[in-house]
């Protein structure tokens, strides 16, 4: 794919359940938009296929949003890190976010989407 990415394509794409990582040009690390290359600093990204597959890194649920998202919360907010390197945030699915206490970090995730009550899909993630 010849064509530059952009923040608005990588939201679209996520909307259009398409995720896509960014690589970077120079080195080849598969990077997390926006932002430079974290491991040579390059700035020339192109899109790149990712597996889905993951770790659960962090996660945080959010209680009280901000006004657009208050009809969602609450919510998880995770830290997956990507088998391909590179970290992303994401909603956490298949837990009670009442019930954060349940879930187990270090495990296994797989590329998820979850479609918000306004209709918007957010990038998510699921236990493998
Ligand atoms: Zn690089």
């Amino acid at each position: 794919m010849s064509e530059k990415p952009t923040i608005q394509q990588y939201k679209q794409n996520i909307q259009d359940e398409d995720f896509k990582a960014y690589r970077c040009t120079s080195c080849g690390a598969i990077v997390a938009p926006p932002g430079a290359c974290y491991s040579c600093g390059g700035t020339e990204m192109e899109w790149a296929e990712v597996s889905g597959k993951g770790t659960l890194i962090a996660f945080t649920v959010i209680h009280v949003a901000a006004d657009e998202f208050q009809p969602e919360a609450p919510y998880f907010v995770a830290i997956v890190e990507l088998a391909e390197g590179t970290r992303v945030s994401a909603r956490l699915k298949g837990f009670d976010p009442l019930k954060p206490e349940e879930v187990p970090l270090g495990i296994p995730v797989i590329l998820a989407y979850e479609e918000a009550k306004t209709g918007r899909n957010y990038l998510a993630f699921k236990p493998a």
